[in-house]
């Protein structure tokens, strides 16, 4: 029979009751180490008190009323991505995917309005991943995940990740767009070197096409930046962003530049919860804590310290482990051992980390992680590749 949910994930036997800062606990007192952050998205962990107070305060007064009135909750959240971002506007969403559907939509309309009704095309990557709508599948065209789903949206076209040629050769008269995350995360934790972000920004302008950028999972602090492409010195027209910016509270948003948001008028698109005033408030604490003063250093300070402990981890374990790799706290090993096996022998030791793809497993602990939860990181992985190594 049937479970009562939907049985699309195989789920680890874990049930967690409560969560505080870097830490997990399970009703029978246990307590993990969370470097999963529920992949990406408790980014400030958990429970933290502005949030938890954020949240409560704007509970008791109004929960949500629709796109239909003024949310000034979301004026503030859009007023402060713009200050920090190349983006002139924005548009909220409850996730990434949804953000996704309205990137590909955008720059389609863009061309259209443009009189270029023709360039509808996106180029993405081998190894990307955009969500599971539609588009997202579409986008990807991963086979596991488009398998049966068809017929799928047209209009993207699939190059090899890295390969500048293989993007220049597919660019047509038809390309509308050009669609990367500058870290890939189920990729396997697969950054696009800075010098790539510059070529594919140049190609783009070069082609007069947009470069959409998914930063759903290295955006909003995570590389060490706001958001990973400042690292390039580049910027994009269109860019998708989610997992973080809610801090655990479903939130995602497509920010864009004037020009190429500029053929989405009034009735165009719509969302009946995006940007709504929990979401919005939650999402304005957490981006002014990742921009107070100090708090990217710091997760810059802590990323350097958790590579240089994991370089020692790999070191001391070849057998287990081959690299490590990724920007600021986004990390990934990159296993000998089959990763799932990994992953559950850290179970074991009461340690969260999320695989990946490329026998990956992603690092990605809130960005509030203290000194002392980097230790207890290295004790907990150090046992359960030791683990791994009896078995
Ligand atoms: C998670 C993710 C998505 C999809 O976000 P959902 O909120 O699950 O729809 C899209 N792109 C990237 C890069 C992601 O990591």
């Amino acid at each position: 029979m049937i479970a009562s949910v939907l049985p699309t994930y195989n789920r680890a036997p874990l049930e967690f009751v409560k969560g505080e800062g870097s830490w997990l606990f399970e009703a029978d007192g246990r307590r993990f180490l969370d470097l999963g952050s529920g992949i990406a998205v408790n980014a400030l962990g958990h429970a933290h008190p502005k949030l938890v107070e954020v949240l409560s305060t704007q509970a008791q007064n109004l929960w949500h009323v629709s796109n239909l009135y003024k949310i000034p909750q979301q004026e503030k959240l859009a007023d402060l991505l713009v200050d920090h971002s190349f983006a002139d506007t924005v548009f909220f969403t409850n996730s990434g995917t949804e953000a996704c559907e309205l990137a590909v939509k955008m720059a389609r309309k863009y061309f259209y309005e443009k009189g270029q009704p023709e360039r509808v095309e996106i180029l993405t990557f081998d190894g990307s991943f955009h969500g599971r709508s539609s588009a997202g599948i579409a986008a990807a065209g991963t086979k596991k995940m488009v398998k049966g789903f068809g017929p799928l949206l047209p209009g993207f076209v699939h190059l090899t990740f890295g390969d500048l040629d293989g993007v220049t050769n597919a660019i047509s008269d038809q390309t509308a767009a050009i669609l990367i995350e500058p870290v890939q995360g189920e990729g396997g934790i697969r950054p696009v070197p800075d010098a790539e972000l510059k070529a594919l920004r140049q190609i783009c302008d070069e082609a007069g096409i947009l470069l959409i950028l998914d930063e759903v999972q290295c955006g909003v602090g995570r590389t060490g930046k706001l958001f990973a492409h400042e690292w390039a010195g580049i910027t994009p027209d269109i860019m998708m962003v989610a997992k973080g910016i809610g801090g655990g509270f479903p939130l995602g948003a497509v920010l864009a530049t004037e020009q190429a948001a500029s053929g989405m008028t009034a009735g165009t698109h719509g969302s009946t919860y995006g940007g709504n005033p929990l979401g919005c408030a939650v999402g304005c604490a957490v981006v002014e804590e990742v921009m107070a003063p100090g708090f990217l250093e710091d997760v810059n300070r802590k990323a350097g310290l958790l590579r240089q402990r994991l370089e020692g981890l790999i070191a001391d374990h070849p057998e287990v482990f081959e690299e490590v790799r990724g920007s600021g706290l986004m990390l990934g090993l990159k296993c000998k051992a089959a990763n799932g096996d990994v992953v559950a022998a850290g179970y074991d030791n009461l340690v969260i980390t999320v695989p990946a793809a490329d026998n990956v497993i992603r690092l990605l602990p809130p960005l509030t992680l203290s000194e002392e939860d980097i230790a207890e990181a290295l004790v907990r992985l150090e046992k359960t590749a030791t683990q791994i190594e009896a078995a």
